[in-house]
């Protein structure tokens, strides 16, 4: 598909929920970090699957077996270009971020010897510290932390310190995180980490939707993202893995799908990527999935990023202008979110208070507890921004965010 010059009003029109209502006023969509909104192009496509070629896949000699097939295998192909994979079979479907970091855990740290050790970031969500906690404790490993400072950004001779301390197995970092909206250097990282003998796995579940992203460039061996963040159903999600990896990576579930022969004795594995993908998978999510990178590719990757950016330029200054506002993550590198704390106002009312004027923002501590212990905070407002949001919706936020804290004060 052709990138044509970016118009967010143009842009808009593919978003039917956004021309809803909301308490009596006009949407305005700013909990974006939490999923995005689904455009007619992925709408459409998930019912005309649904309409015209529902059916299981991989196995049917029939029609649309072979028609739901071709389908499902063509988005994996998408999704391996837009991530400019060497091989489609390097994409494994999961449902999630979520999912693909437990298949890692359990799978990947199985081949590591005792006593390795694992490195997280201090800025990382729950999903990317519990399934290395739980396979840490079960696999006899140590799971260490690079730190952060104040101001949200990783301390990278620290990090490089810990890879010297011990046998490195494998470092897992967000490449934006959720919560600050640092921008991470992955592929320094990803250097470091090979340099050290480690592979590392980057939790793309914030830059998906952001940014272009090539998986070979960076040097990722695991890249993971959720298709519901990034303009896609929900339920599904990609596991990129570096094929030698996944290879030698025993399965995560067992089941169909995933086998190539059983008896009661001793079953064998598929090849790639069915190895990893045990059950009916997700189809219609799988195709959806793939519609949504299309679309994300005709609007161009890049001008989503700089007119982000403009968005994030935009809001910061508003609210440094209103004062009184603390804003958390102040990395140089940022991705279009902003964490804050009104001075004086529980963020929770905050978010209550605004959702009366039809603004959505998430409020708590994002799944990211370690970072709200760091500041010492309870949680935050966090306003996130997609590519159709606008400056005016920015202007309506901040209008209704000083009448908020009008009440609270
Ligand atoms: N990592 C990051 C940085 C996230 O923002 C999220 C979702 N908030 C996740 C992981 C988990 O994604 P999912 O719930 O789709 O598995």
């Amino acid at each position: 598909m052709d990138t044509v010059a970016f118009s967010v009003e143009n842009v808009r029109k593919d978003f039917p929920i956004l021309s809803a209502t909301v308490n009596g006023r006009p949407l305005v969509y700013f909990d974006n970090a939490a999923t995005s909104q689904k455009p007619l192009q992925v709408i459409n496509c998930i019912t005309e699957y649904y309409n015209n070629y529902n059916s299981n896949v991989h196995r049917g000699v029939h029609t649309l077996s072979q028609l739901a097939t071709e389908a499902m295998e063509n988005a994996r192909l998408t999704i391996a270009r837009h991530l400019n994979a060497a091989h489609a079979h390097e994409v494994i479907f999961v449902r999630g971020v979520t999912e693909a970091i437990n298949l890692v855990a359990n799978s990947f740290l199985s081949l590591v010897p005792h006593g390795w050790q694992v490195l997280i970031s201090a800025m990382e969500h729950h999903s990317n510290i519990v399934p290395w906690q739980m396979a840490a404790e079960r696999y006899g490993l140590k799971l260490r932390v690079i730190p952060m400072d104040s101001n949200g950004v990783l301390d990278i001779e620290a990090y490089d310190r810990l890879l010297m301390e011990g046998n490195t197995a494998l470092v897992a970092v967000n490449h934006i995180s959720n919560a600050l909206g640092t921008i991470n250097p992955v592929k320094q990282m990803a250097e470091m980490a090979h340099r050290a003998g480690a592979v590392i796995l980057i939790d793309g579940a914030q830059s998906i939707p952001h940014m272009a992203v090539d998986v070979r460039s960076i040097g990722a061996d695991f890249y993971t993202f959720s298709g519901h963040k990034a303009c896609g159903p929900t339920g599904i999600g990609v596991l990129y893995g570096r094929e030698d990896l996944l290879m030698a990576m025993p399965p995560y579930m067992g089941g169909g799908e995933m086998i190539k022969t059983v008896t009661f004795e001793k079953s064998t594995w598929a090849e790639l990527p069915f190895k990893f993908e045990a059950g009916t998978p997700d189809i219609s999510g799988a195709i959806g999935l793939g519609a949504a990178l299309e679309y994300l590719k005709s609007i161009g990757l890049d001008q989503i990023a700089s007119y982000e950016q403009e968005l994030l330029e935009y809001a910061t200054a508003a609210l440094y202008e209103m004062g009184g506002i603390r804003i958390y993550g102040q990395a140089p590198q940022k991705a279009s979110l902003i964490s804050f704390i009104p001075d004086g106002c529980h963020p929770y009312d905050v978010g209550t208070l605004l959702d009366n004027y039809g603004i959505a923002v998430r409020t708590g501590h994002h799944c990211a507890q370690p970072v709200m212990d760091f500041f010492d905070i309870p949680g935050t407002v966090r306003a996130s921004f997609a590519f159709y949001n606008t400056k005016e919706e920015i202007n309506l936020f901040i209008e209704a965010l000083r009448k908020a804290i009008k009440m609270l004060r």
